[in-house]
């Protein structure tokens, strides 16, 4: 059985849970349980705050985890890092009161910032050659500056409008971050074998995201031109249609890319276009 940690509640948590739905891995959680065991597969959830996940982690209470980059770069632990997830993207960045004349990094020397970071704030500032002074706080650290508790801030930003909604304005991007899947570096053979399992099972989903599956009709003196305007593609299906001189063409394409060329398509004599979505690709 593989002990996995995921955030209980917060910006972690349902992109978590519905991966693992994705890995077609099922269990029920009765509200507000700690723990939960998946009844398809040898796996059982912890829901924990997403600070402690990295030294459960380290300590072996669970064997994988679910945080941010952010967190796990914060707290410094012995664990390894498995598998990037694409979710949770936000970045870790310095603000400072909108109306301060900021030139550059030196003008930070000698302020005073708020985070909940010290550890990557404090890393960066190093590398910089700034001596500012770290004022650490758990929580609510953009209303730092409007209290006159600090100059500055770092904090997590995604779209901005917290920094913008308390008076503050981005400055430097430290550290840019999504949701990563964490190991413990000691893990039984059994464990490990399970975690194969669910790697292979975790990689599929992760490679069908942003893809689909585009079926279309052409005649066939244009089926050359049509697939060299697919992009990415290296090999489509094409299958004669029951109406003589007409042909299908299938293939994977990446969703955004695909949005650029179906003008093209078109122009090209592709009918009937389809775009179907991808469950799992196995590499
Ligand atoms: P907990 O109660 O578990 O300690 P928390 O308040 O520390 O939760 P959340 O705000 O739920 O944490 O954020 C969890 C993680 O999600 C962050 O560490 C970060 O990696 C990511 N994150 C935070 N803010 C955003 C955002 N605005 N957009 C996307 N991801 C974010
Ligand atoms: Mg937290």
């Amino acid at each position: 059985m593989l002990r996995l940690a995921i955030q209980k509640k917060g910006r972690l948590s349902d992109d978590s849970l519905k991966l693992i739905k994705e890995c077609g891995i099922n269990f029920s959680k009765g509200g507000g349980t700690l723990k939960a065991t998946a009844y398809n597969f040898p796996i059982e959830f912890l829901f924990l705050r997403d600070d402690d996940i990295p030294g459960y982690v380290e300590d072996g209470v669970a064997d994988i985890g679910i945080v941010g980059q952010n967190v796990e770069q914060e707290h410094v632990t012995d664990t390894n890092s498995l598998l990037e997830l694409g979710f949770s993207k936000c970045r870790l960045s310095i603000g400072v009161p909108r109306e301060m004349d900021y030139q550059g990094i030196q003008d930070l020397d000698g302020k005073d910032i708020a985070t909940s970071y010290p550890n990557l704030l404090g890393k960066f500032l190093k590398e910089k050659g700034v001596s500012a002074k770290i004022h650490e706080i758990s929580g609510s650290v953009e209303i730092a500056p409007g209290i006159g508790l600090a100059d500055g801030v770092c904090d997590i930003v995604s779209s901005g409008s917290t920094l913008i909604s308390n008076g503050l304005k981005e400055v430097e991007k430290i550290f840019f971050s999504q949701a990563v899947l964490i190991g413990s570096k000691n893990l039984s053979a059994e464990k490990q074998e399970i975690l194969e399992k669910l790697l292979f099972r975790i990689n599929a989903v992760l490679a069908a995201r942003n893809t689909k599956y585009i079926k279309l009709n052409a005649p066939n003196d244009s089926i050359e031109k049509i697939t060299s305007l697919l992009p990415g593609v290296k090999s489509p299906s094409v299958s004669p249609l029951a109406k003589e001189g007409w042909s299908s063409i299938g293939s994977v394409v990446k969703e955004n890319e695909f949005w650029e060329v179906i003008e093209n398509l078109r122009d090209a004599g592709a009918e009937g276009i389809l775009v179907l979505p991808i469950e799992k690709i196995i590499h």
